[in-house]
């Protein structure tokens, strides 16, 4: 899967931008996701299934963002489960529609 440069949540433009050190809090991290600038940084050394597992979690911030869930107190350890999880699941059913779009082929 190629990593969008941009991509619409619910009507919002949200940049994808890959950077050498992504920082947080002053801590470098493989990707971070700043609501205010709608902006996603994904570190360069991510490649394949890990590179589209950490698009996946950071989109899932965004589309969590967009639906104004930080007004509902989840705490970010909770929200980081929910977004990994759906990482994961997305990442399976993606691999599985390839698969089988091959072995029919
Ligand atoms: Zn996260």
């Amino acid at each position: 899967m190629k990593i969008p440069k941009e991509i619409k949540i619910s009507g919002s433009t949200w940049k994808i931008k890959r950077e050498k050190n992504p920082q947080l809090d002053g801590l470098v991290v493989s990707a971070v996701t700043y609501p205010v600038t709608r902006t996603i940084v994904i570190c360069t050394s991510l490649t394949g299934e890990e590179l589209v597992h950490t698009f996946f979690h950071e989109f899932n911030h965004a589309v969590m963002a967009e639906l104004g869930m930080h007004n509902c107190n989840i705490v970010n350890e909770v929200e980081e489960i929910i977004v990994d999880n759906f990482a994961r699941i997305y990442l399976q059913t993606f691999n599985m529609g390839l698969k089988c779009r091959t072995k029919k082929r």
